[in-house]
């Protein structure tokens, strides 16, 4: 667009970010026949949703409604009321449970998104209320040569979990093939033949083109956009709000060229995915980090909180106040070759039997098979008598090439590089790793000792592995009596070091039931919404299964479209 006709845009409604908050908002106001404009500050669209795995909590879906699976919204009320705790927000809930399947119905039917369901067991399953399976569904894999040209302005996966660029299928069935490639002829054909498309694609397109997670559902919500002639303007930031008489009526944004403004008729919806690089907030709201440890985000480098600052700035309150701020991701870091770093989320390898996780001390701290959050949050526990918070995750030789470690592959990709370029610590004893690796000796030997007693016979008496069918669901399936446990064994051993990261903010902008931002007085602030991790997570800091931040991200930003159109009161 030219820098004159940008000139004192406007439109119905102003959506800053382009995330699933974002996308899921503009077309459903679209939709109800509103005049829509995205703006979005980074030059790719998609943001944090982009690199996820796609995977949205929705209990009463009619994916598991079709597979005949039994769930009641009483359950699941339940269930959010015994893991919200004090947070327990009754509306918010409501809204949450009554307006999810409809959202996901919504967007089936009408839209290019469409959802598998997927066999994620809730991850406290055996709360009261709790689900063995059914109420989380995945964004189903796409083409994204659909796109056309606007391919190039999707935002690539997390390069740290893809291989050499290309995605795999989050239900996992891709990934069994790629751990037996070379123990079944069936699993290497499957193997060859991706590869040598993906090899194909790269050729074509520069990058993978098979979508699957995160990627399919921005991908897939993108091409609803760019039907529906929803301009989404790139490499353009929101920077301040435009109010009058106490609504807000606009944005002062800026792109390559300048400042300009767009006005808005009924609203400004802020999408701008919390506040995971707000280095002085997360500073005051992180506890490892107020201890002197350390904090790395996978989530993009332009979530720096621009739409919390600017509610604020319009009279909105971010309160911390969850006993988490964010959703605790253990990570490590690594190195990509020329300088740069990745973010390696370990989402899978703590699940596997023979890995566990120790302290410096040498010691095992929590059961490795728990979510993300709650290691993360044992790990914070765990460090809080120090400035450091980390953990080690340690395996022997056979664990390491059958089911690889973080972001080093499986056999037959070569661990040498990995452990030359010190993303691995190796040691041909317990001993010599421990003193490789800056852990305690004594200790070491002693855990693996005492775990091993129990891992021999498929039990852990101290954590109770595999007690859980969420613990069960990502080990290896497989491996009997116990797919979380086996004992550690011959060396050479290896270390992977794990520190703190997130998927993003959990604290926010406080919102009602149609995602109106609230003022300090808790009263709607006249033209002004927040989606996505811009508003409170209603999970209360918590972290109860697959997808509670996409699933109600999705749903409030259907409820906040209708909203604006009129059509929720
Ligand atoms: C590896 C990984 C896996 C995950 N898997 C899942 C999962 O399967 N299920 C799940 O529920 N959650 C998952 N999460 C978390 C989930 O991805 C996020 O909670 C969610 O994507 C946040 O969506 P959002 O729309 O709020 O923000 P985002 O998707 O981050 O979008 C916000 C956008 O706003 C833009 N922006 C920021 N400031 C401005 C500004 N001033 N002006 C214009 N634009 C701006 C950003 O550039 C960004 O593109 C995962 C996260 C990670 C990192």
């Amino acid at each position: 667009m030219a820098r004159a006709e940008r000139r004192d845009l406007s439109c119905d409604v102003l959506v800053i970010g382009s995330g699933a908050g974002g996308l899921s908002t503009a077309i459903t106001a679209r939709k109800a026949g509103l005049d829509v404009i995205i703006i979005e500050k980074d030059d790719h669209f998609g943001g944090t949703t982009a690199f996820s795995g796609g995977v949205l909590w929705i209990p009463g879906n009619p994916h598991a409604r079709k597979a005949g699976i039994t769930d009641s919204r009483d359950a699941a009320r339940t269930y959010l009321r015994r893991e919200t705790g004090n947070f327990y927000d009754e509306a918010a809930i409501e809204a949450f449970l009554d307006a999810g399947p409809r959202m996901l119905e919504f967007f089936e039917a009408e839209t290019e998104a469409k959802f598998v369901l997927s066999g994620y067991p809730d991850y406290h399953p055996d709360i009261e209320g709790g689900a063995q399976t059914g109420r989380s569904v995945t964004a189903a894999p796409f083409d994204a040569r659909a796109l056309g040209q606007e391919i190039k302005r999707l935002r690539p996966p997390l390069e740290t979990i893809t291989f050499i660029g290309m995605m795999f299928n989050s239900s996992n069935d891709e990934l069994k093939h790629f751990f037996r490639a070379t123990r079944s002829l069936t699993s290497a054909i499957y193997v060859a033949r991706r590869l040598c498309g993906h090899f194909k694609d790269l050729a074509l397109y520069r990058r993978g083109v098979q979508v699957t997670s995160g990627n399919a559902l921005v991908a897939r919500l993108a091409k609803t956009v760019f039907d529906l002639d929803i301009p989404l303007l790139t490499g353009t930031a929101g920077q301040r709000l435009i109010s009058e008489g106490g609504a807000v009526r606009g944005a002062v944004v800026r792109d390559g060229a300048g400042e300009f403004s767009i006005q808005a008729r009924r609203a400004v919806v802020l999408a701008c995915g919390g506040f995971p690089h707000d280095r002085a907030r997360i500073a005051r709201a992180y506890p490892h980090l107020a201890r002197g440890g350390e904090h790395v985000s996978p989530t993009p480098a332009a979530n720096t909180g621009d739409g919390i600052r600017m509610a604020e700035e319009a009279g909105a309150k971010c309160e911390i106040r969850f006993p988490s701020a964010a959703a605790w991701m253990p990570v490590s870091k690594v190195p990509l070759g020329g300088g740069r770093t990745g973010v390696f989320p370990h989402l899978v390898d703590r699940y596997k039997p023979g890995v566990i996780a120790v302290n410096r001390r040498g010691r095992r701290f929590t059961n490795e098979s728990n979510s993300y959050h709650d290691v993360g949050a044992a790990m914070i526990a765990d460090g809080a008598q120090g400035a450091e918070t980390a953990a080690w995750l340690i395996c022997d030789h056979a664990t390491i090439r059958k089911y690889g470690l973080g972001n080093a592959k499986p056999a037959p990709v070569p661990l040498g590089p990995f452990v030359r370029n010190g993303y691995l610590t190796s040691g041909q004893t317990l001993r010599d790793l421990a003193a490789a690796a800056g852990i305690d000796a004594d200790g070491l030997e002693a855990t693996v000792r005492a775990y091993n007693r129990g891992a021999a016979h498929g039990e852990d008496p101290q954590f109770h592995r595999g007690a859980t069918a969420f613990n069960r669901y990502l080990g290896d399936g497989e491996h009997q009596p116990n797919p979380n446990v086996a004992p550690i064994e011959r060396g050479p051993y290896y270390a992977l070091k794990m520190i703190m990261g997130d998927l993003g903010t959990f604290d926010g902008l406080a919102t009602d039931r149609f995602a109106r931002v609230l003022d300090a007085e808790r009263r709607a602030i006249p033209g002004l919404y927040a989606v996505g991790n811009d508003s409170a997570s209603i999970m209360g800091g918590n972290y109860p299964g697959a997808g509670i931040t996409l699933g109600p991200i999705m749903t409030f930003g259907y409820l906040a479209g209708r909203h604006l159109a009129g059509l929720e009161a």
